[in-house]
């Protein structure tokens, strides 16, 4: 096979070296004048080597007339189709046999499994790049970056379908994981121990076969587990509707033993980085993956015995956390976390006085208190205010 490649290679590049226009030679003097010339024959070289390799490939490993996997008659060829796939490399193309079952039951071409092709359009290599892009950019705004790097065919709409199927693969994988979690941490308490401890019967024999190791609880022991959630107003499909992303941050804490020079911040300390989860759905679907978000950072464990719910104070939030993080002997702290803090009290102000300049006056002295003085100031002024216009 290696030697059949090495083949190929020469056998492209002498090709290509055929179709050379002799004006790019002349191009060839300054080391930027090469790099452009050899950035523009390396795509072309690649996308003929690639197509031709699997061209070859499909001859080499022909299979044999296959079998219905229905009825397992053997099948009969009926024609050559062609198949189109955008790799990294530009857009391959190739035509290969296809059989049809005799009883009816449909056709296939045996390559399309001999070589993993997979059904979508594009190579596992260009849905991992636009992906990677995707996730800071809008659609639109990607053509333009990957083709400062790989000379791609893409517009938008096409970036949105290769984004959806990778995210379609990754929910059903978090949905996985919610349900596998959610079982795990509703199992009987000695079992759970058993499975959790190290050295015992060890996480991977006591593991049922169907599920991946990722879906167990982790061996995280916090003392503590901060928990942020908020939702967020976001624009879909360029702008023209927008939903609500409800998003969730959890963070496990560690009580450490406190130095007669610490200070008392200095008492908690991350055990690992944030992790977030992110859903577009019905608030109980939501909270079942925040659950299992925070399980999968530690709250099922027996040293967690505290949860701090940060949040804007939204009904939702409050009211559901305790079903969903709460747990026998441990405590929920819920705090109004500062930034939406300070959206509320700019609020009030707005709604209570008629002027900017009233507004300013009222609010900053408090925006500033709530920094060193906490909520005290705020609670007050809004007494007063409430009594000074009874009903207003
Ligand atoms: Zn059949």
């Amino acid at each position: 096979m290696v030697k059949e490649f090495g083949e190929l290679v020469v056998q492209e590049a002498l090709a290509l070296l055929n179709r050379l226009p002799p004006i790019l030679t002349t191009q060839m003097i300054t080391l930027e004048g090469i790099e452009a010339v050899t950035r523009q024959l390396t795509p072309i070289f690649g996308q003929t080597l690639a197509q031709g390799w699997t061209r070859k490939t499909m001859q080499i490993r022909e299979p044999s007339t296959p079998h219905c996997l229905k009825c397992a008659m053997t099948m009969r060829k009926v024609d050559y189709r062609s198949i189109t796939k955008l790799g990294m490399l530009g857009t391959y193309q190739w035509r290969r046999a296809y059989y049809v079952c005799p009883a009816g039951d449909g056709g296939l071409a045996p390559p399309d499994a001999l070589l993993a092709l997979g059904r979508q359009r594009f190579t596992t290599a260009v849905a991992q790049a636009v992906t990677a892009f995707a996730a800071t950019l809008r659609f639109d705004q990607i053509p333009p970056l990957i083709n400062t790097l790989v000379d791609l065919e893409l517009d938008g709409d096409t970036i949105r379908r290769v984004v959806e199927r990778v995210g379609n693969v990754a929910e059903a994988d978090e949905q996985a994981t919610i349900t596998a979690l959610t079982a795990e941490a509703a199992r009987p308490e000695g079992a759970e121990a058993e499975a959790t401890q190290p050295g015992t019967a060890g996480p991977v024999a006591a593991q049922p076969e169907s599920q991946p190791g990722a879906h167990r609880l982790p061996a995280l022991a916090p003392d503590a587990l901060v928990v942020s959630v908020d939702g967020a107003m976001a624009p879909f499909r360029a702008g023209h509707t927008y939903h609500e992303v409800k998003v969730a941050v959890c963070r496990p804490l560690q009580r450490v033993s406190p130095t007669p020079t610490a200070s008392a911040a200095s008492v908690w300390q991350p055990l690992q980085e944030s992790g977030y989860c992110l859903g577009v759905e019905p608030r109980p679907a939501f909270w079942a993956r925040v659950r299992a978000h925070a399980l999968q950072h530690g709250l099922a464990s027996p040293t967690c015995t505290l949860v701090i719910l940060l949040g804007d104070g939204a009904d939702w939030i409050w009211r559901d956390a305790d079903e969903y993080l709460g747990k026998l002997g441990s405590l929920i702290i819920k705090i109004l976390d500062i930034f939406h803090a300070r959206e509320h009290l700019w609020a009030y102000a707005r709604s209570y006085f008629d002027t900017e300049i009233a507004c300013k006056a009222w609010a900053e002295p408090l925006n500033d208190l709530l920094d060193t003085d906490r909520p005290g100031p705020i609670l007050a002024a809004i007494t007063t205010s409430i009594h000074r216009f009874p009903g207003g």
